[in-house]
C-alpha cells in the first residue's frame, strides 16, 4: 500500500539551527564591544571561540549557541579557570550528541579558556546576553508567530534591554545594527553552500519511488522559499509543499485530506512541533532528534509506541523501511 510521508524541513532535511547561533555570536561581540569598555573582554572572546569549536567539531547536531553557553555556565559556576569549565562542558555536549570526545578536541576546548577567569567583572556575561535574547524571542512568538521579523526584532529588543541594565540609553543606530545582525540568520548564499543534511537526497529518492511525499514546514514563506531555492528541494516534493505560520493536528489533518491516517506518517526533528502533533492527528511519527531552541525543548519526552519510532539518521529510513510506522 502506498504510504504518505509528511516531512518537516528545518533541522530534519536542512540544517538550520546554527544560522541563529552565528547571529548570536555576532550579538555577543557587538554587545561586549559597546558595553564592556574598560573591562577584560578575553572571557567573552574565548566564549565565542568556544561556541565555534563546539559547532565546528560536533556538527549540525551540536547544541545551539545559547545551550552551549548554558552548559558552560553550569560547569564554570564558582570556577576560576574557564579552561577547565570548557573541557568539562565540551565532554558533556559531545556525549549528548552521541560522540566520544577525543583527547585532542578536549584539549583544544581547554586551551581556549585557560588562565581566564570564568566570572569576569563585566556587567553582563555572554550567557546572559543570549538568555535575554532567547527569553524575548520566545515571548515575541505571541506577537510575530513564525514571521521573519521576530528574530531580528528580538535582537533589537534584547540590545535595548541590556543597554538599560547597563544604565545606557541605546543609540537608534545601534538598535538598527542589532536588528541587522538578526537578519543575517536568513542568508540565502549560506543556505546554498551548506545544502541538505547528509543522507537526505538518497532517502527522499528511495521513498519517492515507492510512496507519496509532502513537505510541511513551519515558518515565514519569504524565508522558506529562499531555502527551497537554495537546496533544490522541489526535485523531490514538486508542488506538494505547505509553508505554515501555524502547525497543529487540525492543519495536518486538512493537508492529509482523504488519505487513511493509518497510512500517513510525519517525519521530524522536534517532539513538540512534529511528533506530538502527528500523534494527535492519528498519524505515525518518525522522530530524528535535533532539539533546537527553547520553544522546542518544552515537552514531556519521547516514548516509543506502535506508530512512533526514533532514528539517529534519516538514512535509517531506507534500512528500516519495512518496519517504519
Ligand atoms: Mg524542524
Amino acid at each position: 500500500m502506498v504510504k504518505t510521508w509528511l516531512f518537516d524541513f528545518d533541522d530534519t532535511l536542512f540544517p538550520n539551527q546554527h544560522d541563529y547561533s552565528f547571529a548570536h555570536m555576532q550579538l555577543i561581540e557587538f554587545v561586549t564591544e559597546r558595553f564592556g569598555k574598560g573591562q577584560d573582554l578575553r572571557s567573552a572572546r574565548a566564549q565565542i571561540e568556544f561556541i565555534e569549536h563546539v559547532i565546528g567539531s560536533l556538527g549540525y547536531r551540536a547544541p545551539n549557541a545559547v545551550n552551549i553557553l548554558r552548559t558552560l555556565d553550569r560547569m564554570g559556576a564558582g570556577s576560576d579557570d574557564l579552561g577547565e569549565a570548557m573541557r568539562e562542558a565540551y565532554r558533556i555536549m559531545a556525549l549528548g550528541v552521541g560522540q566520544r570526545p577525543t583527547d585532542d578536541l578536549l584539549s583544544v576546548a581547554h586551551s581556549i579558556g585557560v588562565e581566564i577567569r570564568a566570572r569576569e567583572a563585566s556587567a553582563i556575561t555572554p550567557y546572559e546576553i543570549l538568555a535575554t535574547q532567547e527569553r524575548i524571542d520566545v515571548k515575541n512568538l505571541e506577537r510575530y508567530g513564525w514571521h521573519m521579523e521576530r528574530f531580528p526584532t528580538s535582537m533589537r529588543e534584547a540590545f535595548g534591554e541590556i543597554a538599560a541594565r547597563c544604565g545606557v540609553t541605546p543609540l537608534p543606530s545601534d538598535l538598527d545594527l542589532a536588528y541587522g545582525i538578526g537578519l543575517t540568520a536568513f542568508d540565502e548564499t549560506r543556505y546554498h553552500e551548506r545544502g541538505l543534511l547528509p543522507g537526505v537526497p538518497e532517502t527522499l529518492g528511495f521513498l519517492r519511488e515507492r510512496d507519496e511525499l509532502i513537505l510541511v514546514t513551519k515558518g515565514d514563506p519569504r524565508v522558506q522559499e529562499r531555502k527551497f531555492r537554495a537546496t533544490g528541494i522541489r526535485r523531490w516534493f514538486g508542488d506538494h509543499i505547505f509553508t505554515l505560520i501555524h502547525k497543529d493536528a487540525a492543519v495536518l489533518k486538512r493537508i492529509a485530506g482523504y488519505r487513511d491516517p493509518g497510512c500517513v506518517t510525519h517525519v521530524g526533528n522536534s517532539i513538540r512541533s512534529d511528533v506530538d502533533v502527528a500523534c494527535e492527528a492519528g498519524f505515525g511519527a518518525v522522530y530524528i532528534p535535533c532539539e533546537t531552541w527553547a520553544y522546542e525543548r518544552k515537552h514531556n519526552g519521547f516514548t516509543e509506541g506502535p506508530r512512533k519510532v526514533k532514528l539517529d539518521r534519516i538514512s535509517e529510513m531506507i534500512e528500516r523501511y519495512d518496519s517504519l510506522p
